[in-house]
């Protein structure tokens, strides 16, 4: 990794359960020690996280805030407990209250919406029940924590002695905040862009009942284009090595989800088919975790194709049935 980062921050690498491996956790040094996210609770990362500042010095107990850039527990799962030995605050977006504060209750909600939309999209009843189950056990790497201060786009943090920019970067996850330093040129930009990863933007309920469902790959298609008009050197993402050429990777992700797109939009040529079916058409053999992330990508193109009209769909006997809109 470059070593042009500002003398203030640094990088740990912390281990996760996850697939994607481990998460990157930035240190901000001066006045308020600040984490910028914090690791899965999860025993190997405490161990890490604590190793990591205890070479710079530091105890968990001398962490004054968290900046939590999102709410997905390879991100914020041990805050709770960093919270308990420090007293630390903890800043992030609004949209992330919800399953940080009330993390039962609005995992539930969740696991409730993700049922209904999975049937919805055509998959067996067994394999909703197989996904419930498995996301049911992944609940084990977070717990709750009381957010004290909400990050909104277009404000300042200071980090070090410096002013970084908030930027709300829905997609991800709806709640997703990127740090942006203008003068240096520098974007923590957490799980917005990866260099090795194709973000996968999950689909996500509505804030409230009754609301429409956010339509999280045209949010985060809009904010990639923003992130790459701003002037950036580097990106200091959420997990793997920092990007040095922003634009080119913003251009590559964009091209590989208008192809996706395209390939949605073929498979409808005959006949109309689920989000389900259409998933099986492009990722044939998927266990049952992957399966519902394949389907929540489907469910993504499907929304920016209707937004462009070329795609409509039907509702039978619960199911949602998608064809190509006639030209
Ligand atoms: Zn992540």
């Amino acid at each position: 990794m470059p070593d042009t980062l500002p003398t203030y921050l640094r990088v740990f690498s912390i281990p996760t359960p996850f697939p994607v491996g481990p998460v990157n956790v930035y240190l901000a040094e001066g006045d308020d020690l600040t984490l910028i996210d914090v690791g899965p609770r999860f025993e190997p990362a405490r161990e890490a996280l604590s190793a990591a500042l205890a070479e710079r010095g530091y105890a968990l107990r001398d962490v004054r805030r968290l900046i939590i850039t999102h709410a997905h527990s390879d991100h914020c799962g041990m805050a709770a407990e960093v919270v308990d030995a420090s007293g630390a605050a903890v800043l992030t977006h609004s949209l992330n209250f919800p399953l940080l504060a009330d993390y039962e209750d609005e995992r539930e909600r969740r696991l409730a919406f993700y049922a209904d939309l999975m049937r919805e999209s055509g998959m067996p009843p067994e394999e909703i029940l197989q996904v419930d189950r498995l996301r049911r056990g992944m609940g084990r790497f977070a717990g709750p924590v009381k957010p004290t201060g909400a990050l909104e786009d277009g404000d300042t943090v200071r980090l070090g002695d410096e002013d970084w920019r908030v930027l709300h970067t829905p997609g991800h996850a709806g709640g997703l905040i990127c740090l942006y330093q203008p003068r240096r040129r520098l974007l923590l930009s957490s799980d917005h862009l990866l260099r090795d990863i194709s973000s996968n933007p999950i689909v996500e309920p509505p804030e409230r009942e009754g609301e429409e469902r956010p339509r999280r790959l045209v949010e985060y298609l809009a904010q990639l284009r923003r992130v790459a008009e701003l002037p950036v050197d580097m990106a200091l993402p959420g997990h793997g090595p920092f990007i040095t050429d922003v634009p080119g990777l913003v251009a590559h992700r964009m091209e590989f989800h208008e192809q996706r797109s395209r390939r949605v939009l073929e498979s409808l040529q005959d006949s109309p088919r689920t989000a389900y079916d259409l998933s099986l058409l492009l990722f044939p053999s998927l266990d049952p975790v992957n399966r519902f992330l394949a389907v929540s990508e489907i469910i993504g193109h499907l929304d920016v194709l209707e937004l462009q009209g070329a795609v409509i769909s039907e509702v039978r006997d619960g199911v949602r049935f998608w064809s190509k809109a006639a030209q």
